[in-house]
């Protein structure tokens, strides 16, 4: 089966629209769109289609973000980072080619063995720590990290998905963004933050895969505010 990504690389400026795919079932919901399992009609190549209404970007105010998105996770090319092919639109909906994890979030893993043993924690981590270096390495930050956010393909290889939080730079950064159970102290705390957000996220990531609960979960959010200190 040709890759849809030597597709793309034999025509760089090919426009991509809603034709060129049949689309099948859903495969998650996120923020401000739906995912669905979908194949390039010409290659029979399998991808996941992500979906955004522009009303929702309108309503939301997250054009910038959007664009962000896609153009940070174009450009990364790593065996842990999901791919983003490209993307095209139609009068309502946005729609970006991303590669297919077969085998879906991490976060339902987890959910039905309760944890992970030690191995295939470690095995986890250990992707993920490369992935993160990598990304660091490019300046940019995902801000997003947990186990919905990281997908499995068909081997079980761990991918980083999501970079709607996104930002490249080396600068430190002040919008407040994330998830609570995973926030680090100094989002917490609403000041300047930079790639060591992420590498917090990395330990509690590591607890929660090993014990199957985050370590500051809590009934409200100033409660896992004030147990991570
Ligand atoms: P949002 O930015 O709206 O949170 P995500 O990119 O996280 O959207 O996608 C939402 C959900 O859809 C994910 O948590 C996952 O369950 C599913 N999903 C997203 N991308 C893929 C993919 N490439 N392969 C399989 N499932 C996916
Ligand atoms: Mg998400």
């Amino acid at each position: 089966m040709k890759s849809l990504a030597k597709e793309e690389n034999q025509s760089p400026k090919r426009r991509w629209s809603l034709q060129d795919f049949d689309v099948g079932k859903p495969l998650g919901k996120g923020k401000f769109g739906r995912v669905y399992l979908a194949r390039e009609v010409r290659s029979k190549y399998i991808v996941a289609l992500k979906v955004i209404f522009k009303e929702q970007m309108d309503k939301y105010m997250i054009h910038h973000q959007l664009k962000r998105e896609m153009e940070i996770q174009t450009s990364l090319r790593h065996p842990n980072i999901l791919r983003l092919y490209g993307w095209f639109h139609d009068a309502e909906r946005i729609f970006l080619i991303l590669e297919y994890a077969h085998r879906g979030e991490l976060y339902r893993e987890l959910r039905k063995n309760g944890h992970l043993d030690e191995k295939q924690a470690a095995t986890y981590i250990l992707s993920l720590t490369q992935a993160l270096a990598y990304l660091h390495e490019k300046h940019v930050i995902h801000r997003d990290i947990k186990p919905e956010n990281l997908l499995l393909d068909h081997e079980g290889r761990l991918k980083i998905a999501d970079f709607g939080w996104a930002v490249q730079s080396i600068n430190k950064r002040h919008t407040m963004c994330g998830t609570l159970d995973y926030l680090a102290p100094e989002m917490v705390e609403n000041k300047a933050h930079d790639y060591a957000i992420d590498n917090w996220t990395l330990g509690i990531l590591c607890y929660e895969l090993l014990y199957g609960v985050p370590p500051f979960e809590a009934e409200s959010q100033s409660d896992t505010f004030k147990s991570s200190w």
